[in-house]
């Protein structure tokens, strides 16, 4: 396993890269963003640490330079303190989670564990298909009725464990434990935020109803696509 560290706190980078370099993953660093994207864009790494303040190019335009090439590594973004990271903000960029900084090295392991899980999963599963709606878990795309519907990540990881479930109610909080992690502690209507807009991309615009809301229990996605009679 390959991992990039993008970091311009050399300390911290070098401290890092010390211990997953004792994990056995075979560690990079670069220390401003250029010469970050420049390696992430030569070299092909099982995952991206990414520091937000960088000099040279900041993380959000590495993270969505990588994207717009194509460029689907997982990218765990560090960022200083809270408010400085826009979550919607940079998880529209193409990031896959993020760390606010100071955090616990056990606690990074863990995010780069469990982002690398999902990856390996998501290599190998196959299409969901509910009625004219489809989610590839592979490519990370949704598309209904034949139409590209373009979904943020954390977007895609709320529709993708519902899909997984489909026909069952999923509470809230299982959706907060799975999709942001054991280390999230925000507040949980952060997944009715996400609800809603996958609502309003998958369901408005086709007549469709998805997603049902299960009063006091949490959500379901109707094993048919959700046509309305
Ligand atoms: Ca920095």
């Amino acid at each position: 396993m390959r991992l990039l560290i993008v970091e311009d706190e050399r300390r911290l980078a070098a401290a890092l890269a010390r211990g997953l370099s004792a994990e056995g993953f075979v560690v990079d660093v670069a220390h401003d963003g250029l010469a970050g994207l420049r390696l992430a864009q030569e070299r092909d790494y099982d995952l991206i640490v990414l520091d937000i303040m960088l000099p040279g190019l900041n993380g959000y335009r590495i993270c969505a330079r990588l994207r717009a090439e194509g460029d689907e590594t997982p990218i765990l973004v560090l960022t200083a303190k809270d408010g400085e990271f826009d979550e919607a903000e940079g998880l529209d960029t193409g990031a896959d989670d993020y760390l606010t900084k100071p955090f616990s090295y056990v606690v990074l392991q863990a995010r780069i564990r469990a982002l690398l899980r999902r990856r390996n999963r998501a290599r190998t599963a196959p299409v969901l298909r509910f009625g004219d709606l489809a989610v590839d878990q592979a490519a990370r795309r949704v598309e209904r009725a034949g139409t590209d519907i373009a979904l943020t990540a954390r977007e895609f990881a709320v529709l993708e464990h519902l899909a997984l479930h489909a026909g069952q109610v999923v509470s809230k909080t299982d959706i907060l434990a799975q999709v942001w992690d054991f280390a999230y502690d925000g507040d949980p209507n952060v997944v009715e935020v996400h609800v809603s807009a996958l609502r309003r991309k998958l369901d408005t615009p086709f007549g469709r109803r998805t997603i049902t809301t299960v009063r006091g229990a949490g959500y379901r996605l109707e094993t048919d696509g959700g046509l309305l009679a």
